[in-house]
């Protein structure tokens, strides 16, 4: 996104990605209105929706047997009034589609960055491996988007600040058939949570578990593991069956982190990078994006110029730094107080009695849905348009 903004505003960019495509299955799926409108605001909602996706306007939790509707997104102040639902190789590829329609825009493929390059005590660009050999790229910013296992950010020796998780995620699809119930994203029973992803032909389960007890539920056999998926989901009936082999099943360690410092001279970390996200709320893509549309209005400019001091990356990191701290105490809250409780209990759940309040009164359904759904400082697109290559080619 950040590539696809720079470029778009006549600034020179290498995008290097490790692997060969995008398609990673667990990046998560959620497209957050706060998005959709940024896509909206860059003119591109209308092809970008023609993309195969579904569209969430409310969700619900189960407790136990009962239904509680959680979020109500009908109501945002934004042009998607909904939560959409699509692949992120989807999403990828359609900005870097959009990218190359720049000449400035340059995404190497099976780049992977192993080093950087330090001249005195600023950052000068970075060193990858390709399929043809090694590769060297300069340039007057490196930015670190590489994820919470960031390369960039542990060359860079920056000081990753951790505030633990006390869960993991168990990544798995089950068939999906239209007689299914509606989008239920969370399902809660004692000692289990199951979240459901629609897509379309298939669910995208992912089973929450206590932090380091992957190794138990395999001792347990997969017979005892479709038992409790279909205990908490009993609709799913034999087609838990599906589940044959623990290698459908991917373990996904949950982290919550964040840099003290995001940046040194020449280098700034972004997304993952510079702040892990549990997957709580979903937001982790949505709060990427954020920081990648705050860098590109306030680096753009003086990356135009070739000089970007550290009061510019330091401005990045104080206007994205409040939205990271406020979105993952929320998250912390939930997985402390929510999901740990559901994980350590044996006795009938029944929903916390704030939740029950939103049965009562549908106007509090608001307050997740703008949580979740727009979040803390929501960015907004100021970088210009220079125009494509094809327009230039006209002009
Ligand atoms: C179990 C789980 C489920 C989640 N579900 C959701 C969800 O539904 N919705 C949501 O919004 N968030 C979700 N999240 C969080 C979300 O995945 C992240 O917050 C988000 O992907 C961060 O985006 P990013 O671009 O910073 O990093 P990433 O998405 O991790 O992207 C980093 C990229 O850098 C590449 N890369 C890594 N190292 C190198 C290197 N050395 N050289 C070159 N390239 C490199 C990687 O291949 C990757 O393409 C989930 C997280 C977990 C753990």
């Amino acid at each position: 996104m950040l590539g696809y903004l720079l470029a778009r505003a006549g600034i020179d960019v290498v995008v290097l990605e490790k692997h060969a495509d995008f398609f990673r299955d667990f990046r998560g799926d959620t497209i957050h209105p706060s998005t959709l409108e940024l896509v909206y605001e860059l003119g591109l909602i209308e092809e970008f929706l023609k993309l195969p996706h579904q569209e969430i306007r409310e969700f619900a939790g189960m407790f136990g047997n009962e239904s509680i509707p959680l979020a109500d997104l009908t109501h945002l102040p934004t042009h998607c009034k909904f939560l959409g639902f699509m692949p992120q190789w989807d999403f990828l590829n359609f900005f870097s589609e959009q990218g190359e329609k720049y000449p400035q825009f340059h995404l190497l493929m099976e780049a992977e960055v192993t080093d950087l390059i330090i001249e005195g005590n600023t950052v000068a660009g970075v060193k990858a491996t390709t399929p043809t050999g090694e590769l060297e790229v300069r340039a007057p910013l490196t930015v670190g988007c590489d994820g919470r296992s960031s390369t960039v950010r542990e060359r860079a020796g920056l000081q990753v600040q951790s505030l633990g998780a006390p869960i993991d995620v168990l990544w798995f699809r089950i068939p999906r058939q239209p007689s299914d119930p509606g989008q239920v994203l969370g399902r809660f029973a004692p000692g289990k949570i199951l979240v459901m992803l629609n897509r379309a032909e298939y669910w995208q389960c992912a089973f929450v578990i206590r932090k380091g007890a992957f190794a138990e539920i395999r001792n347990r056999g997969l017979e005892a593991f479709r038992d409790d998926v279909k205990s908490i989901a009993p609709f799913l009936g034999a087609r838990v069956r599906e589940i044959n082999d623990w290698e459908q099943i991917k373990l996904l360690t949950v982290l919550v982190d964040r840099l003290r410092k995001w940046y040194r001279p020449g280098l700034l970390c972004i997304g993952d990078a510079a702040h892990a996200m549990s997957p709580v709320g979903g937001v982790g893509i949505n709060l990427a994006i954020q920081d990648a549309v705050a860098t590109a209005n306030i680096l753009a400019h003086p990356l135009s110029e070739n000089y970007v001091s550290l009061t510019h990356l330091q401005k990045v990191q104080w206007r994205r730094e409040f939205p990271t701290r406020a979105t993952q105490w929320g998250q912390v809250q939930v997985q402390e107080r929510i999901l740990s409780a559901v994980l350590g209990s044996q006795q009938q759940l029944r929903a916390p009695w704030v939740l029950r309040l939103f049965k009562k009164f549908p106007l509090l359904r608001r307050i997740p849905a703008r949580l979740i759904g727009i979040g803390v400082r929501p960015e907004h697109v100021k970088t210009p348009d220079v125009g494509t290559a094809l327009e230039s080619s006209t002009l």
